[in-house]
């Protein structure tokens, strides 16, 4: 097997939700509560803390999928709660977030990212997903049919460590049986969780975040080209 190995983030590198977190419970409020007046800028100051990425200095023992989202519930409830949303219907919302965060209909794959997996499959390397995520991201790489181009889905929450923390990346080092040093990238749009975790063990990271106005990232694709054109 190839030594050759890229780390890609997943939200905002390959593919999106719209308004993440906030989205999926305003999703699963409307659900229980097809009525209900909240709008997303009333949930969002809730959604601010709480979440494990918050606090990547923590490591944790991994959690079952079940005690992940069991421990996020206090989260949901306060956020619901801030946005003045009555208790009873707060926690039948917050018991519909799982299957609404992970609705496939909600996501959408970046522009480019398809081509990217594959200049990068072609140039020789593995594609591994590492994401500071839920647990059923695997499944949603492969109902958006990345499958066919991820060789591994890595989520922090299987993990109990967040980028930029050292210990998920060497966790994913030594899932993917490589070093460092070897042929190894990270791509991601986030300059801190994805290129300075992944650069403070030595791995080079590439910082793709769209390339829009302003930005010093490359667009995914041309962060492949790149690694590709790099190749050893
Ligand atoms: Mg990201």
């Amino acid at each position: 097997m190839t030594s050759s190995v890229v780390f890609w983030d997943f939200d905002g590198t390959l593919a999106r939700r719209d308004d993440l977190w906030a989205g999926a419970l305003l999703d699963a409020l409307t659900v229980v509560d097809p009525k209900a007046n909240v709008t997303l800028d009333r949930l969002r100051p809730g959604l601010s803390t709480g979440f494990p990425w918050h606090t990547p200095d923590e490591v944790v023992d991994a959690r079952t999928p079940d005690g992940w989202w069991w421990s996020l519930r206090p989260t949901f409830l306060a956020a619901y709660h801030g946005a003045g949303v009555h208790p009873s219907t707060a926690r039948a919302a917050a018991d519909r977030v799982r299957e609404e965060f992970y609705r496939q209909d909600a996501w959408e794959l970046i522009d480019g990212s398809l081509e990217a997996l594959s200049t990068t499959r072609s140039a020789g390397y593995r594609n591994v997903i590492l994401s500071n995520h839920g647990p059923e991201l695997p499944q949603l790489v492969e109902a958006l049919g990345l499958a066919d181009f991820v060789d591994l889905t890595i989520t922090s929450a299987a993990v109990g460590a967040e980028k930029p923390n050292p210990r998920i990346f060497e966790f994913a080092l030594a899932k993917v049986g490589v070093h460092a040093h070897s042929d190894v990238w990270m791509v991601g749009d986030n300059p801190i969780a994805d290129v300075e975790g992944a650069e403070r063990l030595g791995i080079r990271a590439i910082l793709a975040d769209g390339a829009g106005p302003g930005s010093r990232g490359r667009t995914v694709l041309s962060a492949a080209e790149h690694i590709a054109s790099e190749s050893e």
